[in-house]
């Protein structure tokens, strides 16, 4: 049986690390799932004219001193996606390529997402689409796969996926060096439609299209109701109350992921109270 934390919190953004420092103050056994950075939207923050105390602060500078605070309390960062998670009645599964967490309550502090899914996205999702590849590649062995990444761990999920698949193509999202495996194609033309039947048969590009059986969209975040099946969201945040609580019991929401204005503070605020709810929540548990 896989240990269980008193509280998963998805995010390492402003949301989620507050979340983070006010659970371990209150002794609760925490998992923080994130990135190297914590947030992108905090490293490359050019200048911070609002952050109380820190007037002029740069992402940068800021993301250190965050860092630090976690180091001094000892809370690490787990450097993964979690892919899905599952309300099991008592506590809620973590889902990450192939491994799974357990934890009795849950902060979503993923952020927001900009930008609009691909036309037949939604249409064809779980019919070909997908969003974790390393998840979902057995069911593409011999087949034709299309990978359109966003990011570094999007080529170890294409490579990965190449050694089953008889075709991948790799469509990067982002500027970089891609260190695929010789038998991946890169096509550099931007998606514009998925389209299929029953299941995906074709990416159509702006410039070309692309013959595939499955399309992986590999983004740093997946929208919310995608990631917990049953999640309440209304124009695309995780709908909550003030206590940050949302309609799944045992799981609270915190920063631009329940909506606006999206800023450091407000999402660093509801960082705080979905912890403190979290803990009471445990404590009643007990
Ligand atoms: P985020 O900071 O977006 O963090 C969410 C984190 O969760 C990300 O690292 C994401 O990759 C991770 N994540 C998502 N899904 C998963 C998953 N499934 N598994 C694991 N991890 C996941 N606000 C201000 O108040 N003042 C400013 O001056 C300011 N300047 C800005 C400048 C720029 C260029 C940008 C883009 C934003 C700026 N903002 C500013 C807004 C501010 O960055 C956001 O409001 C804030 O970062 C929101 O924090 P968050 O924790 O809710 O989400």
């Amino acid at each position: 049986m896989s240990e269980r934390y008193d509280i998963a919190i998805v995010g390492s953004g402003p949301a989620g690390i507050t979340a983070a420092i006010n659970a371990r103050i209150r002794n609760k056994k925490i998992i923080v799932f994130g990135y190297e950075n914590l947030s992108n939207k905090l490293y490359l923050a050019p200048k911070i004219d609002n952050y109380v105390g820190f007037y002029g602060i740069s992402g940068k500078e800021l993301t250190k001193k965050f860092k630090e605070h976690l180091d001094e309390m000892n809370i690490d960062i787990t450097y993964e996606r979690v892919d899905n998670i599952y309300a099991m009645g008592d506590y809620y599964a973590l889902m990450i390529s192939d491994k799974t967490y357990e934890a009795t309550s849950l902060i979503l502090a993923t952020g927001v997402q900009f930008g609009k899914p691909f036309k037949g996205e939604s249409e064809f999702l779980g019919r070909g689409v997908g969003y974790c590849a390393t998840c979902d590649a057995p069911l593409y062995k011999n087949k034709v796969v299309t990978i359109i990444g966003y990011n570094n761990e999007s080529i170890e999920e294409a490579n990965y996926v190449s050694e089953l698949a008889s075709k991948v193509y790799f469509i990067p999202m982002f500027k970089g060096e891609y260190d695929l495996n010789s038998n991946i194609e890169i096509i550099n033309d931007k998606p514009v439609e998925i389209i299929g039947d029953s299941m995906v048969k074709k990416i159509i590009l702006r410039n070309s299209e692309l013959e595939s059986d499955g399309v992986f969209i590999l983004r740093d975040s997946i929208s919310p109701d995608q990631l917990v099946p049953g999640l309440l969201v209304e124009d695309g945040h995780i709908k909550v109350n003030r206590d940050m609580e949302t309609n799944l019991k045992g799981c609270y929401a915190a920063g631009d992921s329940t909506g606006k204005p999206y800023q450091y503070l407000k999402a660093m605020g509801e960082g705080q109270v979905a912890a403190l709810n979290a803990v009471s929540y445990i404590d009643k548990k007990c």
